[in-house]
């Protein structure tokens, strides 16, 4: 999510804001920019390259916008889905777009069908704008504190109208929001990457449980829960994030460094390499050399014009797409003793195919080692690691998990070291949410629970 207010050329900017989180989102990529009069949309499935492709930014004039870029958890694959949503009515307009998982969304959409609401998606950012709008409401700070409070869940939204824009963070910051400036425009985004690629200084994180808005006249504050500790997700740092982004004041490359150093203090291997999986595993791999003292070296390259393998539908696809974009060096990995470094095993495809591949290219022995814990738990809070039939080591135990991906030695990161990797100062930074490894959820609802924990 990117948003911009106050800046001549706001779709534009936000345009640019999008491709430093294209990494977040590859399914769909939207725009929506305001003149102070009216809102315009254009959105589309795909990358934000081909969305704006014949897009002219004169035709998309405004001095707010905000943008985002599309990462499916649900089924709901199509281009009514992909964000911002924008809604019109007599009087006005508004568009939302958002991050995360309303993890009581069956029990509130319920309620709204029952009063007669008929929701077009399967979205919870359709479901925010109908309980915004209840009962013939405007759309205020007040209606919006009012419909996020019956929120459960884990979630960031940007809400653009006319004359503001809102942003709000879930009351336990568990998904990352940051505030930044260029110039006199304020600027809100998913990762501090997109405020530096658009020029922008940074200014503050999104408080957990704050409402933020901001117009022409004043940027106000509120906070519409109980100051709770926050808990960004561990896996933003472990995975989803960019490594020049810092998130709650830490920088992401930084963690997955500490977390590869980590990693070789509780899993050392004798060995004569080690390498990582490009791009997310390289930090954790260089931490690990640094910490072991063996040398690092780069035994698998990346086809960079293959997207994410883990954000494609379906298991066929994901396996297809392991193997076009990883390729072994050959003359690196012959006859050695690898240690190969993977940020997470979720399904253990990866893993599995990147032995099997270093193998073929003559390694002599490979030694697992995950810069995570094992995924043992479905996230309910935005990211997509499904169901716990699919999790290799919900299923299977690390000894398992060794035979099936064909290694000869593995070990995973513990909790404790993910932690000290992130966390430096508890009343800085205070916790993470590490549930998907521990299955220490912070945020509970029986609705999302009882339907998809056991499946
Ligand atoms: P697996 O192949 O075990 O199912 O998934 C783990 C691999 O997918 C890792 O190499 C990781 O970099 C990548 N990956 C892509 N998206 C995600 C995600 O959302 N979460 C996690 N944990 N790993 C992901
Ligand atoms: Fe992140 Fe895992 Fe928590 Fe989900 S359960 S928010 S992926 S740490
Ligand atoms: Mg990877």
């Amino acid at each position: 999510m990117f948003g911009i207010w106050g800046h001549e050329k706001a779709a534009e900017i936000t345009y640019y804001g999008l491709h430093a989180l294209q990494h977040r989102g590859q399914e769909g990529a939207g725009i929506v920019v305001s003149d102070g009069e009216t809102l315009k949309l254009h959105r589309d499935l795909g990358l934000v390259n081909d969305v704006f492709k014949r897009t002219s930014f004169s035709e998309l004039a405004g001095h707010a916008a905000i943008g985002h870029v599309r990462y499916t958890t649900q089924e709901d694959r199509g281009i009514d889905s992909v964000q911002p949503l924008l809604f019109r009515s007599q009087t006005n307009s508004m568009a939302l777009a958002e991050v995360g998982n309303i993890m009581n969304s069956h029990k509130l959409r319920g309620e709204l069908e029952d009063e007669g609401s008929i929701l077009q998606t399967q979205s919870d950012t359709e479901l925010l704008a109908h309980l915004m709008k209840r009962n013939g409401k405007d759309v205020t700070q007040e209606s919006i504190i009012e419909a996020l409070q019956q929120f459960t869940g884990a979630y960031a939204y940007l809400i653009l109208q006319e004359d503001k824009m809102h942003v709000a963070l879930d009351p336990r910051g568990i998904r990352p929001l940051s505030i930044g400036k260029l110039g006199n425009a304020y600027i809100v985004a998913s990762e501090t990457c997109a405020i530096d690629l658009v020029g922008g200084t940074f200014e503050r994180e999104v408080l957990p449980g704050e409402l933020i808005t901001i117009s022409d006249k004043a940027i106000e504050s509120t906070r519409f829960t109980l100051r709770e500790q926050r808990k960004v997700c561990a896996m933003e740092y472990v995975y989803l994030s960019r490594p020049d982004s810092d998130l709650n004041h830490v920088n992401v490359h930084a963690s997955r460094k500490k977390m590869g150093k980590e990693l070789a203090k509780e899993a050392p291997i004798e060995a004569d390499v080690v390498t990582g999986v490009p791009d997310s595993s390289i930090s954790a791999a260089i931490g690990y050399a640094e910490q072991s003292g063996l040398p690092y070296e780069m035994g698998i390259i990346k086809n960079r014009y293959v997207g994410r393998t883990f954000i494609q539908p379906s298991q066929t696809l994901r396996e297809q797409g392991v193997k076009l974009k990883l390729a072994p060096v050959r003359g690196i990995v012959e006859g050695k003793r690898i240690v190969m470094i993977d940020d997470s095993i979720v399904r253990g495809t990866t893993s599995k195919r990147i032995v099997r591949m270093l193998k073929e290219a003559g390694a002599k022995e490979v030694h697992v080692r995950i810069a995570s814990p094992a995924i043992e738990n479905p996230c309910f809070y935005g990211i997509d690691m499904s169901t716990k039939k699919e999790l290799i080591a919900a299923n299977h135990s690390i000894k398992e998990i060794g035979d099936i991906i064909e290694a000869d030695s593995v070990a995973f990161l513990s909790a404790e070291g993910l932690e000290q990797a992130i966390i430096k100062d508890k009343t800085i930074h205070q916790g993470i949410c590490n549930a998907c490894m521990t299955g220490d959820y912070p945020v509970v609802d029986n609705e999302q629970t009882n339907r998809s924990y056991m499946k």
